[in-house]
């Protein structure tokens, strides 16, 4: 299977009903070749959804139903328009506590609801400077990511913390080792399903450095919170992609 790049939006809690001009600008001014998708709060999943470009959600709870007051579940968001929902997104795991375990439960619920997971992945500032963000990353993997995901069900988003909402990138150089290492794990654990994964980086991708980060091998799309939010950044990047 040839992997089609995915440019994945994160408006994380950002957008009133207004903001349905920007995703009907996305749809309006989509290249051709990769594969858009806008994860909106979930306010916005019903209205956002058949405007032309794929809808995600942000979070699901691992039940299909039940008390769980504030919650949504995977059948819930695939009920509203969802196609994708990411999964461990750093701020989650940092602002409620989840582990992969958890990423891991939440995933099984996407795959049931027949939508594909995004499962977030990546190092804190203090694991890269001590050298571990290799090591975190494959431990991160190997937990959160179920077995038997495939590449029409599960997409692996590489997401630095530090990296994410600051400006700073890791290096290109540093892109490549961890997207690699990644590539040779899930080919390792899934076979010719790990090749078809889709790995996307994420962490302060923007027009500026979209070329060069969606160049790299084995990045296969990004995942874009602060510039998702205007429609032409998120197509800036989308046409980087398509040139990729
Ligand atoms: C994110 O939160 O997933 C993200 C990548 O954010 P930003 O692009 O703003 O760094």
């Amino acid at each position: 299977m040839v992997r089609r790049m995915l440019i994945a939006g994160n408006w994380k809690m950002n957008g009133l009903k207004t903001a349905l001009d920007e995703i009907d600008a996305m749809a309006a001014g989509a290249p051709a070749g990769p594969e858009l998708l806008i994860c909106p709060p979930a306010t916005l999943i019903t209205a956002a959804s058949g405007r032309g470009i794929g809808i995600g959600g942000q979070d699901c709870h691992p039940d299909a139903n039940g008390a769980h007051t504030g919650d949504l579940s995977a059948p819930m968001l695939a009920d509203a328009g969802a196609e994708a929902v990411i999964i461990g997104h750093s701020e989650r795991r940092a602002d409620h506590g989840e582990t992969d375990a958890d990423v891991a439960s939440k995933t099984l619920a996407v795959w049931e609801a027949g939508l594909v997971a995004i499962i977030c992945v990546g190092e804190t500032e203090a694991e890269r400077d001590s050298g571990d963000a290799l090591a975190v990353v494959a431990r991160q993997i190997e937990t959160s990511v179920p077995a038997n995901a495939t590449g029409d069900d599960t997409v692996i988003a590489y997401e630095p913390v530090w990296a994410i909402g600051t400006g700073r990138t890791p290096s290109i150089e540093d892109v490549a080792e961890i997207h690699d290492a990644i590539r040779a794990q899930l080919a390792d654990r899934f076979d010719a399903d790990g090749s078809d994964i889709r790995i996307l980086y994420g962490g302060s991708m923007k027009p500026a450095n979209a070329a060069d980060l969606l160049a790299v091998e084995n990045v296969d799309g990004g995942l874009i919170g602060g510039a998702s939010l205007k429609a032409a950044d998120f197509l800036a990047i989308a046409k980087a992609a398509a040139a990729a």
